[in-house]
C-alpha cells in the first residue's frame, strides 16, 4: 500500500504540473511550537510551490488539535500569530491561499458528527500514527479527541473538498481513514438521483520529498525535543545551533545519508538552501573536516533564511494587518464550510424550515 501512494503521488505530481486548476490542496500545523527547517523543507515549501502554481490552496491552523495531548492552552493567541507570521514570511499569500483557524470555522467541525458515525471504534484503536502519537505522551490516558483526530483531521481535508494532502509517509494511515469515511458518506447518504456525483473527494497524498530532516543531535528534527533551526532565529542563534551539530570522528566529508547520517544531514542542508548537488558540496570540502562544513551549512542557511527573517520582522510590526489576514482566512473558510455543511444536511434530509 506504501508502494501505491508512491506511484500515485508521482502521477499527481505530474498532474500537478499541467493541471494545477484541478486540484484543491489542504495542509496545515498545530499551533505548538515555531516552524523549523523541518516542517520548511518537509512540507513548507512544497505549499509555497503548489500555490504559485495556481492550485488552491487551503492552511489550517489546528487550535483545537493542541488539546489532543495536553491541557493547557497557554498562549494559544500568540502561538497562533506567530504561526500566520511564519506562513505569511515564507510566502503564502493570503490573496491566494486561505489560511484559517479550526476554532474559528463551526461548521467544519460540524461534520464531526456525522463522520464519527461512520468509523468504528477498532477501526480509530488500531491506527498505527494515533498509537505512536499517544505512546509519545509518556503515559497519559488517551483522550477522546486524541482518538478520533483521524476523524477530525477527515473533516478538515473533506470540508473544502481538497483532493491533494501533502503529508509524510506517517500521516497516510489518516488519509487512509479520509478516504474510508468520504466513500461510506456516499455510500450511505449519495445524493439521490445523481449518484454519479459524490457529495466528497477522494483524496490522494502528495509524498514528502524531503521526509526526514535530522535536528542537530542526529535524530529527526523536531520542535519538542530541542533539536530544530528555527526558521525565526537570527543568523548569531542559528550559528550557535548549527556548531553543537553532531558529527562523526572522520575529518573527511562525504554525502553518504545510509551510513554517515549526521554529516550527511548536514551536507543536504547546504544542498537544499543552496540548489546544490550534495556530492559535489562533500567533494569539495573534502578533508576540511566538520568545522569546515558547519560554517558553510550556517552561511547558506541565513543566507537562504536571511530574507524570510526580515519579512518576519516587518509582519510583527503590523499585528493589526495579522489579524485582518486571520479574519479574512476565516470568513472564507467559514463560507466554504457551510456550503459543504448544507450539501451533508441535504444528503441526510436534514434541512427544515
Ligand atoms: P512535535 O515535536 O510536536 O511532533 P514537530 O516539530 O515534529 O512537532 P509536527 O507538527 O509533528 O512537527 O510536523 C508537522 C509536519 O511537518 C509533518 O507532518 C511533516 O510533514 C513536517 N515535518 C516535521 N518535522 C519534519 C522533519 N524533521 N523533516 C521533514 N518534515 C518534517
Ligand atoms: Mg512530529
Amino acid at each position: 500500500s506504501l508502494a501505491r501512494s508512491l506511484a500515485r503521488s508521482l502521477e499527481i505530481e505530474k498532474q500537478l504540473e499541467t493541471d494545477p486548476g484541478r486540484f484543491r490542496m489542504l495542509t496545515g500545523d498545530r499551533p505548538t511550537g515555531h516552524l523549523h527547517l523541518g516542517h520548511y523543507f518537509g512540507s513548507l515549501r512544497n505549499r509555497v510551490a503548489l500555490q504559485d502554481k495556481g492550485v488552491d490552496t487551503f492552511v489550517l491552523i489546528a487550535d483545537y488539535q493542541v488539546i489532543t495531548d495536553r491541557d493547557s492552552v497557554d498562549s494559544i493567541q500568540e502561538r497562533v500569530y506567530s504561526l500566520l507570521t511564519d506562513y505569511l514570511s515564507i510566502g503564502l499569500d493570503p490573496a491566494r491561499t486561505t489560511i484559517f483557524a479550526h476554532s474559528a470555522v463551526p461548521a467544519l467541525n460540524q461534520l464531526m458528527l456525522p463522520f464519527l458515525s461512520l468509523v468504528t471504534d477498532s477501526e480509530l484503536r488500531r491506527n498505527p500514527t494515533v498509537k505512536a502519537e499517544q505512546d509519545a505522551t509518556g503515559g497519559r490516558p488517551m483522550s477522546g479527541l486524541m482518538l478520533t483526530y483521524p476523524v477530525h483531521q477527515a473533516a478538515d481535508i473533506l470540508f473544502c473538498k481538497a483532493n491533494v494532502v501533502p503529508v509524510g509517509k506517517d500521516q497516510l494511515p489518516h488519509l487512509e481513514q479520509t478516504r474510508v469515511v468520504a466513500r461510506r458518506f456516499d455510500e450511505r447518504y449519495g445524493r439521490a438521483g445523481d449518484q454519479a456525483a459524490p457529495v466528497f473527494p477522494q483524496p490522494d497524498a502528495l509524498l514528502s520529498e524531503v521526509p526526514n530532516l535530522l535536528g542537530t543531535d542526529g535524530t529527526k528534527m523536531s520542535k519538542s525535543r530541542g533539536n530544530t533551526v528555527e526558521l525565526r532565529m537570527s543568523a548569531d542563534e542559528t550559528a550557535k545551533v548549527l556548531k553543537k551539530a553532531v558529527t562523526d570522528s572522520d575529518r573527511r566529508i562525504t554525502y553518504d545519508p545510509a551510513n554517515r547520517p549526521e554529516v550527511s544531514n548536514l551536507v543536504l542542508l547546504a544542498s537544499l538552501t543552496t540548489g546544490r548537488d550534495p556530492h559535489q558540496i562533500a567533494e569539495e570540502i573534502g578533508d576540511g573536516g566538520s568545522g569546515t562544513l558547519k560554517k558553510l551549512v550556517t552561511e547558506s542557511v541565513n543566507d537562504y533564511l536571511a530574507p524570510v527573517r526580515a519579512r518576519r520582522i516587518e509582519l510583527e510590526a503590523d499585528p493589526a494587518e495579522l489579524r485582518r489576514v486571520l479574519a479574512e482566512g476565516n470568513a472564507r473558510a467559514n463560507e466554504v464550510a457551510e456550503a459543504t455543511l448544507g450539501e451533508v444536511r441535504e444528503a441526510m434530509q436534514m434541512v427544515y424550515g
